[in-house]
């Protein structure tokens, strides 16, 4: 099939010679490469003309032509069509010109005298396969082009001295250079990059690419500076570039903004090692320092302190004021631990109220105590929370490294033991560590697992010790102290037990059963003819915060038809100071049902006068510390005639406990204090011995 005329290739001849337009034509009909269609035009103005037409697909230009001569011919040609490739034909003495002309972009030269047909055709179909070469080239570089400025990642590339002389769309972008104004400058200059840690430059990659023939990583946390100054977290690779031979011709850069990545990393990170509602270290971030304080310690030779922080009795604040004020709280207590601290130590969140803090550097562990003291006093100021006022103390357990444990499992191990032993000591102080300690916690373990059965196996019984009245001498009334005969151990006293018991949940039934024991008693008394007296039942906070408390007091008081009146509550000052929304209610209550309500152990928390006011309160107990250390002009004696005076002011009735001697008796006389009881009166002794005492008095 004959292809139609426009798909034929152009080829036009200027030249003035016939007998080169005749060899020409005989070239084109027998060319290999066509169908090739031949023009002929004598002068450059007829050829200029011509290819101004647009669809020449090649020039033949004889250099010497009637218009025109010389090199001028082919400069003129090339400004009217720079696009058709021009063949140029010279006069044999003239190759030199036709080599210029050559070098001017001609793309090949034929010399008179040894035109033939033969040369034509070799001419032509150079020119096709250079031109076919030519579109392939264009075409895979027009693609590449697209390719490279349609993906995300930018790609910058350098020649084998390093100066740059690509970069793609969205390297422009991410370096602030342009194409242009970045071409042929080093590297380094347009491609910034500095390590986001130390911010000082990185290596260049594509040096450590070109030297190594091979393809390299950017280092981790690399940031690009971008010409105005705008940083981003970049991730990449560098490769070298090879000529046909192999040999390195130079390197290509390609890399991505990873900002978004690496700040959710980061984000991710901090999240794992944090806790998100105080924003402190946790548990994870924790055992790092401890690990890095523990090195460092071994390096210099100091000393680490743990504290263990518990808060006490945060469940119940959690329970009855809801989980959004016991956050509240606990960032409270979060900030004030921060202030007790140096920058360089680490006040970190365990969990539920568990805090530790880590003392990086100490000389001595006594240093450590005065730190923990520090931390009690700034828990336990009054906390505004909403609309409360909420006081909170702390039991503290301290661990020293290298004394108290050799890793950091251990010595947090051995604090929160310490704290344990804290809790059993009264709350709201702090303990070291000791060696026994482990022992003890075994111990505990398994007098909670006893607990349990105590009850079903009546293993608990009561004492009763009197109270009597300094001025008259009478028997005013008798205290309820529980007691428990334990299978193993004997009889064992409360100390051993109460805390485990409160801890456990297990003070709930057993308190009922002292309450139901002593009512039943008080009345079974009465009902044997004695004269009646008043029973005062220790309560401890946890019962007394126990939703069913009030339900089970008037319960119990109906069933043992024990009235009301003789029946006194003790409760502890910290109860009643921890938490005086939720307990001055409950108090009212009692007060309202008849019940009588007693301060036990006065004088060991910190309460003031204005402060006990709002107590519906019968009966401040003294705590028998005070009354142990009475001698005449001590402190002591000073602080009990005050709280004397203070117990009558409020116009209550003033008992002091322990009191073991005549001296003691004496100076409580002395001082107008109401009633007393001690070992210098009587023992707690069983319900039958109690019995018989009362019988030998009447
Ligand atoms: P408490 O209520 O202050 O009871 C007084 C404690 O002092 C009793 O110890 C008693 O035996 C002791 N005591 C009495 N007179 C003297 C004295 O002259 N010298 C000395 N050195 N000690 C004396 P006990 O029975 O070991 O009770 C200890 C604490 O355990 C009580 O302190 C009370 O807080 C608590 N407790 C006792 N029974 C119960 C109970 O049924 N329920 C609760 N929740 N706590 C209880
Ligand atoms: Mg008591
Ligand atoms: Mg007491």
């Amino acid at each position: 099939m004959v292809p139609n005329v426009t798909e034929m290739r152009k080829l036009l001849l200027i030249d003035n010679d016939p007998v080169h337009a005749g060899i020409f034509r005989e070239a084109l009909r027998c060319a290999t490469d066509g169908p090739f269609v031949g023009e002929w035009a004598r002068t450059l103005a007829a050829g200029v003309e011509r290819v101004s037409k647009k669809c020449i697909w090649a020039v033949f230009v004889n250099l010497t032509l009637p218009d025109s001569r010389g090199l001028e011919t082919f400069f003129k040609l090339s400004l009217a069509a720079p696009e058709v490739p021009a063949l140029v034909l010279g006069r044999a003495q003239d190759e030199q010109l036709a080599l210029e002309a050559l070098r001017q972009g001609a793309k090949d030269y034929l010399l008179e005298g040894r035109i033939d047909s033969y040369s034509f055709i070799r001419a032509i179909r150079n020119m096709v396969e250079r031109k076919t070469a030519e579109e392939t080239l264009f075409t895979e570089k027009e693609r590449a082009q697209v390719t490279l400025n349609s993906i995300g990642d930018a790609v910058l590339s350098t020649d084998i001295a390093g100066k740059v002389d690509y970069l793609n769309a969205v390297a422009e972008k991410m370096t602030g250079w342009s194409r242009n104004e970045a071409y042929g400058r080093p590297l380094a200059e347009v491609f910034k990059i500095i390590d986001g840690d130390t911010r000082k430059p990185s290596p260049n990659p594509l040096q450590l690419a070109i030297q190594e023939n091979k393809t390299v990583g950017l280092s981790a946390n690399c940031v690009l500076i971008r010409r105005d100054g705008y940083e981003s977290a970049i991730e990449d690779s560098a490769a070298p570039i090879h000529d046909r031979a192999g040999f390195v011709t130079g390197g290509v850069i390609v890399f991505h903004d990873v900002s978004l990545s690496r700040t959710m990393t980061e984000q991710m990170s901090y999240l794992a090692r944090h806790d998100p509602l105080t924003n402190l270290p946790n548990r994870v971030l924790l055992e790092d320092r401890l690990k890095q304080a523990i090195t460092a310690s071994n390096r210099h030779g100091t000393q680490i302190a743990l504290l263990f922080i518990d808060l006490d009795g945060f469940k119940h604040i959690n329970d009855s004021l809801g989980h959004a004020t016991g956050d509240k709280l606990l960032q409270s207590v979060a900030e004030r631990l921060l202030v007790c601290v140096r920058s360089s130590d680490t006040v970190s969140r365990q969990g539920g109220d568990e805090f530790v803090v880590l003392l990086s550097e100490i000389t001595q562990a006594v240093d450590a105590g005065i730190s923990a003291t520090k931390i009690l006093k700034a828990i336990v100021a009054p906390h505004e929370i909403d609309t409360y006022s909420l006081c909170v103390t702390a039991s503290i357990g301290l661990a020293t490294y290298p004394a108290d444990g050799k890793d950091a499992e251990s010595l947090i191990k051995n604090a929160d033991m310490a704290m344990y032993q804290a809790k059993q000591e009264g709350r709201n102080n702090y303990q070291f560590f000791e060696k026994g300690m482990n022992v003890r916690a075994v111990e505990r373990q398994s007098v909670e697992e006893n607990l349990r059965c105590a009850l079903d196996r009546n293993e608990f019984l009561l004492h009763y010790q009197t109270k009597v009245d300094l001025r008259t001498g009478k028997v005013t009334g008798v205290e309820a102290l529980l007691r428990w005969q334990h299978p193993d151990r004997g009889l064992v006293d409360p100390s051993q037990f109460i805390s485990v018991a409160e801890d456990c949940g297990l003070i709930i039934p057993i308190g009922k059963w002292v309450l139901r024991e002593s009512c039943r008693q008080a009345q079974a008394w009465q009902d044997a003819g004695f004269p009646a007296i008043g029973m005062a039942v220790n309560v401890s906070s946890v019962e007394l915060r126990n939703e069913g408390f009030l339900e089970s007091v008037r319960t119990i008081l109906e069933d043992t038809r024990l009235e009301p009146r003789y029946l006194q509550l003790e409760l502890t000052e910290s109860v009643l100071m921890r938490h005086p929304m939720y307990t001055v209610p409950v108090l009212r209550n009692l007060k309202d049902m008849g019940v009588r309500l007693a301060i036990d152990d006065f004088g060991t928390g910190y309460s003031s006068l204005s402060y006990l006011r709002q107590f519906p309160i019968d009966t401040l107990k003294v705590d028998q510390s005070f009354v142990r250390e009475i001698k005449a002009h001590t402190d002591n004696a000073i602080i009990i005639s005050a709280v004397i005076g203070m117990g009558r002011s409020l116009n209550h009735c003033v008992v002091a406990e322990g009191v073991e001697t005549v001296e003691q008796l004496s100076f409580l006389q002395a001082q107008g204090c109401d009633e007393g009881q001690g070992y210098y009166f009587s023992r707690p002794v069983a319900a039958v011995q109690f019995a018989k005492g009362i019988c030998e008095k009447t």
